[in-house]
């Protein structure tokens, strides 16, 4: 099925009629504090961009024959004239990438930020799901070389919770009730503490929960990370009462994106809309962006129910509760979380950070461990000022190298001198592998 919004001249009046160019401008430069939320979005439909995008898939395979399949957007995407990920044309190679847009354009890469509302109207005919992000910066993080991580520039955040479910939308009941109760299962929480500051949306594919950021603007990075730590711990109660449809992620870093309010769903003709009430009360209707309507999201005065709940009172519970909640979550608290984020931090801010050599020991023992359990990254630990992570899948090493570019080929030397060491200690890594022989080399 096709999406109703096959022109970019549709998308477009979406957003005026909505005024959505006005909300999405102020929402990404909120008035109460002298920073801003970064934007993105996935390209609209088009038939030449489509072929422009498609290029040959090089992903190698266990007896290292190079796939030769094409990386494109899938069959199912082309005929619903939507465009969010590439596919390989290969049914036996997995390989996927999900499209995302956050700079001005493919010549500069200055990061996108919609300050104005004729900043949203000028990108309304390029994108169809339009994002914002979770955590707002100092204006310099524009700067095309400035990192998100960086900390010095970070001055608060909405501290976010992603309720996803596992397979199909939120039209579908059984997913809707799962939402439903993990809703009640973190809402029962909030509530214990900051009950009048978190905000509800879905996304399409599930539901976002939003706390405001006027209570998160000191120690913004570490409280970030406290907030993954409840989350870790809300998952497990998700998991200990049998809901399985949804899933609750850690999320929060800097830089995450979550949907801006009226955006389209990237896949589905879907919408994101406050949630205000129970989902089972609501109407499917009532999450199709066909009927969507900003209009049925204001009081009487006309104020927008989107991000409107905040009591800047509860801060103070709100980073009680989560140095308590390091207590119960060790490998999640707030050092070993800073620990987590050290070497990038370190990168970007010239400040060290200081870790007993006990801390040391026990927060890279965890991290290992809980890296590799959440993402399916391992950490790989280097001399060089910088980050690894790496994975090993097929006889094939992916590798994301966060540092300077400068240092980017003395890592990679760092990874190939310890991948022999690592070799020759636990025999895991296949020195037989392309991708080390390209090392060696
Ligand atoms: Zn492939």
């Amino acid at each position: 099925m096709k999406t109703i919004f096959d022109n970019p001249l549709k998308i477009l009046e979406h957003i005026r009629k909505n005024n959505l160019n006005e909300i999405w401008s102020s929402y990404s430069t909120p008035k109460s504090i002298d920073a801003i939320r970064l934007n993105a979005y996935t390209p609209i439909y088009e038939e030449s961009y489509v072929k422009y995008l498609s290029k040959k898939c090089t992903r190698m395979d266990k007896n290292k024959v190079i796939c030769n399949g094409t990386l494109q957007v899938p069959e199912e995407d082309i005929e619903r004239n939507v465009i969010h990920t590439l596919k390989c044309s290969n049914p036996k190679c997995r390989k996927y990438k999900r499209i995302i847009y956050r700079w001005i354009n493919s010549k500069d890469k200055h990061k996108l930020h919609f300050n104005t509302p004729e900043k949203v109207d000028e990108y309304a005919t390029q994108g169809r799901a339009f994002y914002g992000t979770l955590s707002l910066h100092d204006k310099q993080v524009i700067q095309p070389k400035v990192q998100y991580v960086n900390e010095k520039l970070i001055k608060a955040c909405s501290l976010g919770i992603d309720i996803d479910i596992k397979s199909g939308n939120i039209l579908d009941l059984n997913n809707r009730e799962d939402l439903q109760k993990t809703i009640d299962i973190v809402s029962e929480e909030l509530n214990t503490f900051i009950p009048n500051s978190y905000n509800i949306q879905t996304s399409g594919n599930g539901v976002q929960i939003l706390v405001h950021h006027n209570l998160c603007r000191v120690n913004v990075f570490e409280t970030m990370a406290k907030m993954n730590g409840l989350i870790i711990h809300l998952d497990s109660i998700r998991k200990e009462k049998g809901i399985t449809k949804t899933k609750i992620d850690p999320l929060n870093t800097p830089g995450r994106l979550f949907k801006l309010i009226g955006s389209p769903h990237q896949k589905y003709d879907l919408v994101c809309i406050p949630i205000n009430e129970n989902l089972m009360k609501m109407e499917s209707n009532e999450f199709k962006l066909e009927n969507f309507n900003i209009n049925k999201y204001r009081d009487d005065n006309k104020k927008l129910l989107f991000y409107n709940k905040c009591d800047v009172n509860e801060t103070k519970s709100l980073y009680e509760v989560l140095d308590k909640n390091i207590i119960k979550h060790p490998e999640w608290g707030e050092r070993a979380l800073r620990y987590k984020f050290k070497d990038v931090v370190e990168l970007t801010t010239n400040q060290k950070q200081d870790f007993t050599p006990e801390e040391e020991l026990e927060f890279q023992n965890q991290i290992d461990e809980e890296t590799d359990r959440i993402f399916g990254w391992k950490k790989f630990n280097i001399e060089t000022p910088g980050r690894v992570h790496y994975k090993e899948k097929e006889n094939n090493f992916i590798i994301q190298i966060y540092a300077s570019d400068n240092d980017k080929q003395k890592i990679l030397k760092e990874f190939k001198n310890k991948v022999i060491d690592t070799k020759l200690q636990h025999n895991t890594f296949n020195l037989e592998s392309e991708f080390f022989k390209k090392l060696v080399r």
